[in-house]
């Protein structure tokens, strides 16, 4: 069956098949190892579950690199500010090395919890200095970069255009509120593709312009180019790196060897949180430990991203993870009923909810029709192990642990009891006492937590 995608750069479905022979390549930008990774970030990368799953499925194999961007991504998406490493280390009193290899394996824990199949490749940037600087030099001598007192920055007056994602000839722009204006900058959309380190600056490398450290995008042009070559099939990652990030990499890209490097570019639309951006201040950055903490599995948030398409924005919250884990819950004593079954159900009848299923997911990755699928499937009044088998072949590609029988926890009466009690110490704010039953039922082994949704227990 044809597979279709949309792709960013020509803003149309377009029929996919790969470049050479029967092995897709794919790149997909990694997280930025300074702080851990939200369940805004985890969307994209469910996105990307997705993706590799189908194409495994239509019976592709994959090579697929990501990167762990640990060193030279500053604080403005723009060329200013600190070191995003370098400032969380000075923070929490460790070197950047530390602070990336703790980031890293809790953003892969994350993986493992929401069952994202892992990339081939995950390639860190700090492992590529000399690569980088490789890439730097062939853009200096095809004249596409120049060198200041501070960087080496590219000339975007070189290429034939620049804004090709978005749409827009960012050249035309005036330099305002995003880009600050440098004296010694060609045009303002120049960006630095190698930065000169000031003495006091933590991570530095020898290079032809002294000690330096990369810019934020050579890595990803550097890294695709070495495990993917001049031109690979897909390049993935969430939409707010179009205007930058991504429109950076194609000039970069096109500077080195005249190419756009990556045929289709997918990108994941953003997750709001109560409809709103997800920030710090408003004290809603959730990650996926913090749903964990609240008594719901990781696999419910990927059931909550299933309700929409990757390329619309999803509001999170507490009522829809709700519903999320209680489908899930549903959904897999469905699927037990279907494995305990004893009727028979026609071929034909298999074949039609595959194709359906099928025709879903290889039409631009349409998880919310292809779930749509899988409850006509469960609600199939033929109890059957065929259909079974068939939710173990859907689960695949939606990785949810549909086999998982799900426990039903018996709350014993004294439990019930003590429950009660705190929750009427809680109503007459007599906080001693409730801490005090809290305790009690801690010992007794069941775990109570408080929030402005209400109060949960859990079997410690
Ligand atoms: P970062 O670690 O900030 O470089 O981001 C890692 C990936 O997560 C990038 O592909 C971002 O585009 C994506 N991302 C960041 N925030 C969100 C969000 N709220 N919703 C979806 N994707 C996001
Ligand atoms: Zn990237």
């Amino acid at each position: 069956m044809d597979i279709y995608f949309y792709n960013t750069l020509t803003k149309t479905k377009e029929k996919f098949l790969p470049l050479e022979n029967n092995t897709v390549r794919i790149y997909s930008c990694g997280p930025t190892v300074y702080k851990d990774a939200t369940i805004g970030n985890m969307k994209s990368y469910i996105f990307m579950d997705t993706l590799r799953r189908t194409l495994k499925y239509n019976g592709y194999n994959l090579k697929h690199a990501m990167n762990i961007t640990d060193v030279g991504h500053l604080v403005s998406d723009g060329d200013e500010g600190e070191d995003k490493m370098v400032k969380a280390a000075k923070e929490e009193k460790k070197s950047p090395l530390e602070i990336a290899a703790y980031y890293t394996k809790k953003f892969l824990d994350d993986f493992d919890k929401l069952n994202i199949d892992r990339p081939e490749i995950i390639c860190k940037a700090t492992d590529h200095i000399q690569e980088m600087q490789e890439f730097v030099q062939k853009l200096l001598n095809n004249g596409y970069a120049y060198e200041t007192s501070t960087a080496i920055y590219f000339d975007v007056s070189k290429l034939d255009t620049y804004g090709i994602l978005s749409g827009i000839d960012l050249r035309n722009q005036k330099a305002g509120a995003r880009v600050e204006i440098d004296e010694e900058k060609r045009n303002p959309y120049d960006f630095a593709l190698w930065i000169k380190a000031p003495k006091e600056h933590l991570m530095k490398w020898e290079s032809p312009w002294g000690l330096c450290y990369p810019g934020w995008h050579i890595e990803c042009s550097t890294m695709s180019n070495k495990y993917l070559g001049e031109q690979f099939d897909i390049h993935t990652g969430g939409i707010d790196l179009v205007p930058t990030h991504h429109e950076n990499e194609i000039a970069q890209s096109k500077g080195a060897n005249g190419k756009i490097p990556a045929k289709f570019w997918m990108h994941c639309e953003f997750l709001l949180i109560n409809g709103g951006k997800m920030s710090k201040s408003l004290g809603n950055t959730y990650l996926v430990q913090d749903l964990i903490d609240r008594g719901y599995e990781a696999l419910a948030y990927k059931m909550l991203c299933f309700t929409s398409h990757y390329r619309n924005k999803l509001n999170f919250t507490w009522e829809a993870l709700e519903n999320s884990q209680n489908g899930l819950n549903r959904l897999r004593e469905g699927y037990q009923k279907h494995a305990n079954g004893t009727e028979e159900i026609d071929d034909k009848k298999i074949e039609e909810y595959k194709n359906k299923f099928l025709t879903a997911i290889n039409d631009d990755l349409n998880i919310p029709v292809a779930m749509s699928v899988v409850w006509e499937v469960i609600k199939n009044p033929i109890k059957s192990k065929k259909i079974a088998e068939l939710l173990i072949d859907f689960d695949k590609i939606l990785g949810i642990d549909i086999d998982k029988i799900v426990e039903k926890i018996e709350i014993p009466e004294e439990i019930k009891i003590l429950l009660e009690e705190r929750n009427f110490a809680r109503q007459n704010k007599n906080w001693a006492l409730s801490d005090e039953l809290r305790d009690k039922l801690k010992e007794k082994g069941y775990l109570v937590k408080d929030s402005k949704e209400g109060t949960t227990i859990e079997k410690i």
